[in-house]
């Protein structure tokens, strides 16, 4: 595994783009041109050769996205960030080779979607009080519980399901990681509507589900350290994607901007938010050129809580500069965004929308917990159950 990347792999990389665009018709099938962009290791460059990767700099993938888009502006695209941002290095991390050559290609291609069954009623920012219930049974686990807030469970194939296993341990210790095949006898998606309209996330319902021991993922008991690794790439998913240069929620709000004919006494909030993105941009594209291969720091956090705090106050200027116009958002059709498209770019759906973003992937409240203990060091939480047997935790 290489860390950075020379002159040479550039090269290669590029080569390899012009041979993938010659032989495969990017306005064709689409998975049939994602296929061949994953064979020939130009899905996650830093991925091993044959998982979709060439072993290369993780930060070779931006130049690969670049050209990709410089040549082919339309071709199919997947928006999996649970599969792509999360499973595909969960799995890259933790997986054993026959789940590495079952999943990652399907999962790339937008063939197969994933969701993430972490969350439930009880357990959110401690996700490791959580309650479902795993139980072997010779070769295959009986599964038993209700997980929330589930996004894209009802066009998902697979499910990255975190279980109690040995309620006697600690909370953080007896857990164990799976992976759900959600049209499984037993599993029960309900849709939540959401402040949108949209149905984006669900409520799971798993009665007496069975799991064959071959979809877990890392040892009985491992299920905290996998998650953790999920959860950490979460993070960068969400908030560390390094973007040109006046795109994504700035570029929003300036058109908004220059659509309302720049209010003169506007201009100075404008210009504060600009400059805090632009500071965003560097600080994500700094991080990303420092990145080595492997999981995520905290800088994943640290990058998630600034995306979504100035994501929030972006679209509140943008439609505070709409006028009345900023609350005439017309689309509480309940519909179910497809991963394989591009959600609606409206502002004010976008608005509403980036109420979200604090509390998705762990919330600010919980970034800044992360970010004082491990990057300040601050004396951290008190944690009373930290020693105690998960089944002797009060719970109401
Ligand atoms: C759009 C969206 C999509 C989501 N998708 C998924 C998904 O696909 N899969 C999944 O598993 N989950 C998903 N979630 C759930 C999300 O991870 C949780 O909502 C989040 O972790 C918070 O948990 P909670 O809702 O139970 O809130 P709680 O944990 O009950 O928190 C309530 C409030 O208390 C604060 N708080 C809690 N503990 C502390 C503390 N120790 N210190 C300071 N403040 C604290 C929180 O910051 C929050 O303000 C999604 C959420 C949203 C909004």
């Amino acid at each position: 595994m290489t860390t950075e990347a020379t002159t040479t792999d550039v090269t290669r990389v590029l080569d390899l783009i012009d041979q993938l665009v010659r032989a495969h018709d990017p306005n064709g099938d689409r998975h049939e041109f994602m296929r061949a962009q994953f064979d020939m290791g130009l899905a996650w460059v830093h991925f091993p050769e044959g998982r979709g990767g060439l072993g290369l700099a993780p930060n070779l993938q931006n130049v690969i996205d670049e050209r990709l888009d410089q040549l082919t502006p339309h071709r199919p695209r997947v928006f999996d960030i649970l599969g792509h941002g999360m499973g595909a290095p969960m799995l890259v991390a933790h997986g054993s080779e026959a789940q590495l050559d079952r999943y990652l290609r399907p999962m790339f291609t937008g063939e197969e979607v994933w969701c993430q069954l972490f969350s439930e009623p009880n357990a959110g920012s401690d996700v490791a009080g959580l309650a479902t219930r795993a139980i072997q049974d010779g070769e295959e686990w009986i599964v038993n519980g209700q997980k929330v807030w589930t996004t894209a469970a009802q066009l998902a194939k697979w499910g990255m399901v975190v279980t109690r296993t040995d309620p006697d341990l600690p909370k953080h210790k007896g857990m164990t990681y799976f992976l759900m095949d959600m049209e499984a006898e037993g599993v029960e998606v309900r849709p939540i509507r959401q402040i949108t309209g949209e149905g984006e996330f669900n409520e799971v319902y798993m009665t007496d589900v069975r799991i064959p021991d071959s979809n877990r993922i890392g040892g009985r008991g491992d299920g905290w350290r996998v998650a953790l690794t999920t959860l950490m790439n979460e993070r960068v998913a969400i908030g560390a994607r390094v973007a040109p240069r006046n795109s994504g929620a700035i570029a929003d709000l300036l058109e908004v901007w220059d659509s309302t004919g720049r209010p003169a006494d506007r201009r100075d909030e404008v210009m504060r938010l600009w400059v805090a993105a632009e500071a965003a941009r560097l600080t994500n594209q700094r991080a990303a050129e420092n990145r080595k291969a492997g999981t995520p720091g905290p800088e994943g956090s640290t990058a998630k809580l600034v995306f979504a705090e100035l994501n929030k106050k972006i679209y509140e200027l943008a439609t505070d500069l709409m006028g009345p116009e900023g609350m005439l958002y017309d689309s509480y059709s309940f519909t179910v965004p497809d991963p394989n498209e591009e959600a609606s770019t409206d502002v004010r759906r976008r608005f509403l929308r980036a109420r979200a973003n604090s509390i998705e992937g762990g919330t600010s409240e919980i970034m800044k917990n992360i970010l004082g203990e491990q990057v300040l060091r601050l004396p951290g939480e008190p944690r009373v159950d930290k020693d105690v047997a998960w089944s002797d935790i009060p719970r109401s």
